[in-house]
């Protein structure tokens, strides 16, 4: 299309791209896990790139301590405390219609990610936990499927792409780190342009498999902003990998009723259960409201009791806030919604 190529212009100029790379761009779907500040980073800029679909999942609201490095949300996304995926979404349908965008309001888990990799080409890591991380190298080594490592903290960031197949996979590189082990964004904090740099890498890298092209040198990239240290590393396949060589896909595997993790960056627990059938809400919300004050925005219930926040979602999901102890957050789970 005419128009198309005037919007794509620069882009087709560019000679690593040209009219065949943006064919092959505007043909591709691809999967952002998680839409805070990698992953709002990535879709505006995939979606401004012309990528045919690109599906955002992420289990979280915006909040007013997000502006800061979030760059596609607002004041009153804070207020109406709008999911991250459904804001991302209704943000980049303005900017460019003619990519299809789907918005998945959900915790990405051993029972659903398979059915999200569907049609998908290309998986972006935007997570805040290493544990989602491990599961997404589980699912995509198994079904071939390339992603993009990414992660951020402070001034340091570091990014890998994974082709299963052809390079290391995240458990070539490391186990997963033990909960708790390692800092956190709230802890540590988290400079605006760490993740716009991270989030400006993988997106680059994300369009150059789309159109194939493979370069060379190291697959693993440091950055120390603060300190200006930028680098690159050939991390090597491992003769021993449960995952790539073993083809033993452990956190894809793992089952657990109920399942309960910190949430990176704030006081607060996350519990998601197996049940596949929804809770009534407004039942729930009747039932609530004689224990504690409780609202409904039409997507969770918003319950406060005691120091405690909890956030319902339709299929049992909760976030706890006023905790990060996991079992205190089951026992509330269990006292106000029940498993
Ligand atoms: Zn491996």
């Amino acid at each position: 299309m005419i128009q198309d190529l005037e919007r794509y212009s620069r882009q087709v100029h560019f000679s690593g791209i040209g009219e065949e790379g943006q064919n092959r761009i505007s043909k591709s779907t691809v999967l952002i896990v998680g839409c805070g500040a990698l992953g709002s980073n990535m879709a505006n800029l995939l979606v401004r790139a012309g990528v045919g679909t690109v599906k955002i999942v992420d289990r979280d609201f915006v909040e007013l301590s997000n502006l800061q490095r979030q760059v596609l949300f607002d004041e009153t996304d804070a207020e109406k405390r709008l999911p991250k995926a459904v804001a991302t979404m209704e943000k980049l349908k303005q900017i460019n219609s003619g990519v299809r965008i789907e918005a998945i309001i959900d915790d990405v888990n051993p029972r659903n990610i398979e059915t999200m990799l569907t049609g998908v080409d290309l998986v972006l890591d935007a997570t805040d936990n290493m544990e989602t991380r491990y599961l997404v190298n589980d699912a995509c080594v198994k079904h071939q499927i390339p992603w993009i490592y990414g992660g951020v903290i402070g001034a340091t960031g570091m990014t890998m792409d994974i082709i299963p197949g052809q390079s290391a996979c995240l458990r070539c590189l490391s186990d997963a780190p033990s909960p708790g082990s390692m800092p956190t964004c709230e802890t540590e904090g988290v400079l605006g342009g760490t993740p716009a740099v991270i989030a400006s890498i993988q997106t680059t890298e994300a369009l150059k498999i789309m159109v194939g092209h493979h370069p060379t040198g190291g697959n693993l990239i440091h950055i120390d902003l603060w300190e200006n240290e930028y680098n690159r590393f050939q991390v090597k396949p491992h003769p021993d990998c449960p995952a790539c060589v073993g083809k033993r896909f452990d956190f894809l595997e793992g089952e657990l009723a109920t399942e309960a993790f910190s949430l990176c960056g704030r006081n607060a627990v996350q519990i998601s259960t197996s049940r596949k059938d929804q809770l009534d809400l407004k039942q729930l919300k009747a039932r609530l409201s004689t224990l504690g004050e409780v609202a409904d925005n039409g997507f969770f219930l918003t319950f406060k009791v005691d120091q405690y926040e909890l956030i319902i979602f339709p299929d049992a999901r909760t976030i706890i806030k006023g905790t990060s102890d996991e079992t205190a957050a089951r026992s509330l789970f269990t006292k106000y919604v029940g498993n």
